[in-house]
């Protein structure tokens, strides 16, 4: 097992792997930006390197300052969180080049599910069921016409390179399919200096389920279940739970199976999450994510499991310690993602926390590097804090959720806990029969009618 292990991340996540690590006895080395010298992570690490200004491309995006950080301090493996370097294959590479354990996937399972249409097409191969679309990128107005009669409108253009739902356009028919074209194709160049796209149809009322993956490097692929992330506002998750309320056991160790199946074909290993759109009871691929999750505690809260401790074991060449018939679920989990953000208008809202109170009591978790006192800085993401509950059934869940907010105390900034509130009131989400289209319009009346 390693001794030292460097966490190139921030905020909670960097806490959260920080945590795994004290559990295992492994001294940890946080790496910082001048932004965040008194941030939590930096705080409670064995030692601390400080790689660069505050804005994210010179410091934990910089990849020459991490693996220095590294080498300098002697780590022997380095966990990438989520977000900045985590699915960036050439610095997967480099830390292998450097003698040093990427805690990770390999380099290549990365590149592939990186690039979106190949990501697709190995999925397909594989025997995943994948939205009907284009075969690969889609060259011009023309191709886009031909591919759109042949799978029917509405229609949804893509981007290769995409991710946050940039670059994305829907043509509803033939006279917007040309525009819709150009947009999206102009929007990725701007947003990732690549401006191939690919098509597919476009789903009305989805929800979008995931499933949980883990491997070890003896050829070990189990599933976790899913987590059902449908409340999004501009294709950004907000809140999630699992199981899904639309899936039932048999739904669930269907789709397990041929996950499982695939990634075993390809010899996948540490934690990953394929993602699905949900409709009409079926299931279809839109990308998979080759990292841990921001909402990975709610499977940890059902399945008992901790999943970073795992990701650093399978990465140090150990195998999985049990197997698919040894994963039991517990009850329901949710999570609640609270942001430094105007609950209404979503603008950020950076600034310094003059008074902090997290809930705590049976079954709730609170995932934050927050204390009275700490400040958010401007440049970073502005997920503050990740409130998760566990219960027995949904409404115990939907209850415990609702007293948690009700004691959470952050004062000196804006935060989306509102929100969360009055979400967690409407019946649609009461009777867990909400799709990926539900919030936005509920966020629109919210705001007009003031209630907020
Ligand atoms: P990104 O990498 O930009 O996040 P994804 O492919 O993961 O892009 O899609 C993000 C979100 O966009 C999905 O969660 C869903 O809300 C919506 N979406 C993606 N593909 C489709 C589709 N074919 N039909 C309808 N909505 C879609």
């Amino acid at each position: 097992m390693f001794e030292k292990i460097l966490i190139a991340n921030r905020g909670e996540i960097a806490l959260r792997v920080l945590r795994a690590c004290r559990e295992m006895g492994i001294k940890t080395v946080a790496v910082h930006s001048t932004a965040d010298n008194e941030a939590m992570h930096v705080r409670l690490a064995d030692e601390a390197v400080c790689i660069g200004p505050p804005p994210g491309r010179d410091s934990y995006l910089n990849k020459a300052a991490v693996i220095s950080a590294a080498m300098i301090t002697n780590a022997e493996a380095i966990h990438p969180g989520y977000g900045f370097l985590s699915e960036n294959a050439e610095f997967a590479d480099m830390v292998k080049d450097h003698g040093l354990t990427f805690i990770g996937p390999s380099p290549e399972h990365i590149r592939i599910m990186g690039d979106k249409v190949q990501a697709k097409l190995t999925a397909q191969k594989l025997g995943i069921p994948v939205v009907p679309g284009s075969d690969g990128a889609v060259k011009n107005e023309d191709d886009a016409v031909k591919v759109a009669e042949e799978i029917g409108y509405p229609v949804l253009i893509k981007a290769t390179a995409g991710g946050g739902g940039r670059g994305m356009k829907v043509a509803a028919s033939k006279s917007e399919i040309r525009e819709a074209f150009k947009v999206a194709s102009s929007e990725a160049e701007a947003a990732f200096g690549n401006g191939e796209v690919y098509m597919e149809k476009y789903l009305g009322q989805p929800r979008h389920i995931e499933i949980q993956v883990l491997g070890d490097q003896h050829g070990n692929v189990v599933h976790l279940g899913e987590r059902d992330c449908s409340l999004q506002r501009k294709h950004q998750k907000i809140f999630e739970e699992c199981p899904s309320p639309a899936l039932n056991p048999k739904q669930r160790d269907d789709i397990g199976k041929i996950v499982t199946t695939a990634l075993k074909k390809i010899g996948y290993h540490n934690a990953g999450t394929v993602e699905f759109l949900y409709e009409d009871g079926k299931f279809y691929f839109i990308e998979m994510n080759t990292r841990l999750q921001v909402e990975h505690p709610i499977t940890e809260m059902i399945t008992g499991l901790d999943l970073v401790r795992e990701q650093i074991r399978v990465a140090a060449g150990l195998e999985l310690g049990f197997s698919q018939k040894d994963v039991e679920f517990q009850g329901c989990a949710m999570e609640c993602r609270i942001n430094a953000e105007d609950p209404r208008t979503f603008a950020p809202s950076p600034g310094t926390i003059t008074g902090y109170h997290a809930p705590g009591g049976r079954r709730v978790r609170v995932d934050s590097a927050m204390y009275a006192g700490s400040k958010i800085p401007p440049y970073y993401d502005s997920l503050i804090s990740k409130l998760i509950v566990q219960g027995s059934t949904r409404n115990e869940c939907i209850m415990r959720m609702r007293r948690a907010l009700h004691e959470y105390v952050i004062d000196g900034i804006k935060t989306t806990i509102p929100l969360h509130q009055a979400v967690l009131d409407q019946q649609v989400i009461i009777d867990g029969n909400y799709d990926i289209r539900w919030l936005e319009r509920f966020v629109a009346d919210w705001v007009r009618s003031g209630s907020g």
